[in-house]
């Protein structure tokens, strides 16, 4: 008991107390701020690899954005990335940020189907779908359960099985050969279910977008309940975003 005490004391409180307030330390790129300061549009859209940014006015699509930087480092007095971590909507025009807005990136409740808040409020159970991910948004999805961030005291955990899930969260940008075993995985859900982006990848493709490699058919077919931006989110987004959607935060 006393040994245990003494491990208590010297490492104190590994979870986050608050995680919806809790700053990030340390270099993170979150929602970008743009200024309306004048600059060559067409240079600053040009650098960009993934055609995140839009013109007149100057936006980032963060559902394409990779967060590499360059951006901001090119055009320091026009992009600016802030540490808020904030980054998850159901509507997917709220991932453009344009030149002037510093709002928050929020779920819009009204759009959010009533049988999500009342049957998937309290407990929320996720089946995770690599499809054709890098692994680091599937990392960061584990991170969001490990000893600090600790999703699950808000009843929010990723299972093995289908079957025992409330929806799927999919990762990467949908190759062809993940498209059936996504769809496969999808029909052994139980309803209510949602269906979550997690990630640049799956939300637009990414760096792959357009390739004849993917099969992004299955976001025709089913309608998408939250988005979570990042290049991969960071697991304040992950959990902000699941919390936001089906719960009253
Ligand atoms: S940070 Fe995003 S918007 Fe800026 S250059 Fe990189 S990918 Fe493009």
């Amino acid at each position: 008991m006393l040994d245990n005490l003494k491990i208590l004391f010297h490492q104190g409180k590994q979870f986050i107390p608050d995680v919806t307030t809790v700053e990030v330390p340390g270099i993170f790129r979150g929602r970008p701020v743009i200024s309306r300061e004048p600059v060559n549009e067409d240079e600053l859209a040009e650098l960009c690899p993934t055609g995140a940014i839009g013109q007149s006015p100057v936006s980032i699509d963060l559902g394409r954005c990779t967060f590499c930087g360059e951006c901001a480092q090119r055009f320091p007095e026009k992009i600016r990335f802030t540490k808020d971590y904030k980054l998850s909507t159901n509507v997917r025009d709220r991932l453009v940020i344009r030149e002037g807005e510093d709002g928050p990136v929020e779920v819009d409740l009204r759009l959010v189907r009533p049988e999500i808040r009342r049957v998937l409020g309290d407990s929320l159970k996720l089946r995770q779908v690599s499809a054709a991910g890098d692994n680091s948004a599937e990392w960061e999805l584990n991170a969001a359960n490990n000893v600090q961030f600790d999703m699950s005291r808000f009843g929010i955990e990723f299972v093995a099985s289908p079957r025992h899930a409330d929806g799927v969260v999919i990762t990467g940008p949908i190759s062809e050969n993940m498209a059936e075993p996504l769809q496969i995985c999808w029909e052994a859900i139980p309803h209510p279910k949602i269906v979550v982006l997690a990630g640049t990848d799956a939300i637009s493709g990414g760096i792959y977008e357009g390739s004849p490699a993917l099969n992004r058919e299955f976001l025709d077919r089913y309608t998408v309940d939250l988005y979570i931006a990042g290049n991969p989110p960071h697991p304040l987004t992950v959990i902000n975003g699941l919390l936001e959607l089906t719960r009253k935060i």
